[in-house]
């Protein structure tokens, strides 16, 4: 056997590596992060430069709040956030960040600068680090209020991982389908993609219906717009709407279906097999339902904080919030256009 290590903490940088893992799996999540900062900040417009998949860089400027100057050194750090207090609020979680967890994460595995700007500051303010070792002093920069994350050479000082990324093309198609998920769930927001100086997706800000409905077609195809139902339900303080699309439009897989709770985009068991079982044997065997749904309910019914990258939930009630999709899709799917509800009482 070989000798044995005295027991010692790992020293900081170490360990911020060891805990990037879980919030940093590959690029797409580096702007996963960066996008639900801006939109936590208030932004209605993102810019998003991404080269060789990701790998190579990754942009994000936003018209969001911004960060003070003295703050910088703090939105870097471990466990730093703004946004809960205390641990009764992790049961009122209402922002899509709250762990503190995804700057100092992501500069502990990159090359990493931040800018930032607010509204009460007559110029930006900069800091950068490799690997966050070591730190620059705030220098100013002039920028419009918001921020600017720039993430260079993913994973340029953790080999092991570096080499599980795959080719730039399929990281780059892991980072569009962030994008249409997040542009599908917040219309008013303008978002534009560039990858390797070409632009990808240019989504002005919409307002009404019709503007919604161009998104989808957009990111979705006119397919699915031809077939969505519009869909509106509410019971007690459950709300579930979007769109569904009619059983005649399916799919081979389980590529167009967007879940939104309380604006967050899940994967959720128990919602999927809702929904496909609202459908039930309206579909082929082994055929996909289509849809993009937002359930909302208040904030103490659901469990966010379940995985870093928060994207699994879990339901104080599960029960009543499975039945009451369930049953809301299934009457939508049942009922002709001209005499649904909008609402129904369960
Ligand atoms: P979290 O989002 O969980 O709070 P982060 O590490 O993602 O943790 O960010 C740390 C803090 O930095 C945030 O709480 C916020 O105050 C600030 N911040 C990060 N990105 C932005 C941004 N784009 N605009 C304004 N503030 C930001
Ligand atoms: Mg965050």
């Amino acid at each position: 056997m070989s000798s044995r290590t005295a027991i010692h903490l790992l020293p900081d940088q170490l360990a911020s590596q060891i805990a990037a893992g879980e919030v940093v799996e590959r690029p797409a999540s580096v702007v996963k992060e960066l996008l639900e900062n801006a939109l936590d900040a208030g932004a209605d417009r993102l810019d998003i430069h991404v080269e060789e998949g990701g790998i190579r860089r990754i942009a994000v400027h936003d018209n969001g709040h911004g960060i003070p100057k003295d703050e910088l050194p703090l939105a870097v750090c471990r466990h730093a956030t703004s946004k809960i207090v205390t641990a009764e609020d992790l049961h009122r979680i209402h922002t899509l960040g709250f762990r503190g967890e995804a700057l100092a994460s992501i500069s502990a595995v990159s090359r990493f600068e931040l800018a930032s700007r607010t509204a009460e500051e007559a110029t930006g303010w900069r800091i950068a680090s490799d690997g966050a070792t070591h730190w620059t002093e705030p220098a100013p920069v002039a920028i419009p209020v918001g921020t600017r994350i720039e993430v260079k050479d993913l994973f340029f000082n953790v080999p092991a991982r570096r080499k599980f990324l795959k080719a730039p093309r399929t990281e780059f198609g892991h980072i569009d389908e962030l994008v249409r998920r997040m542009a599908l769930a917040w219309p008013s927001v303008q978002f534009t993609l560039q990858h390797n100086g070409k632009t990808v997706h240019q989504l002005r800000p919409v307002q009404d219906e019709a503007g919604q409905l161009r998104r989808l077609e957009m990111l979705l195809g006119k397919g699915f717009v031809e077939a969505a139902l519009a869909v509106e339900f509410e019971s007690g303080p459950l709300r579930l709407r979007g769109w569904m699309a009619r059983p005649t439009f399916n799919r081979a897989q389980a590529d167009m279906q967007y879940f939104y709770v309380n604006g967050r985009m899940v994967r959720d068991k128990l919602l999927v097999h809702a929904v496909r079982q609202a459908y039930a044997d309206t579909l082929y065997h082994g055929r996909q339902p289509a849809y993009v749904l937002f359930l909302e309910l208040p904030p103490e019914q659901v469990d966010v904080n379940v995985h870093p990258a928060k994207s699994e939930v879990r339901f104080a009630e599960a029960r009543w919030v499975y039945d009451f999709v369930r049953r809301s899709l299934k009457d939508a799917i049942a009922t002709p256009i001209e005499s649904r509800p909008t609402t129904n009482d369960m």
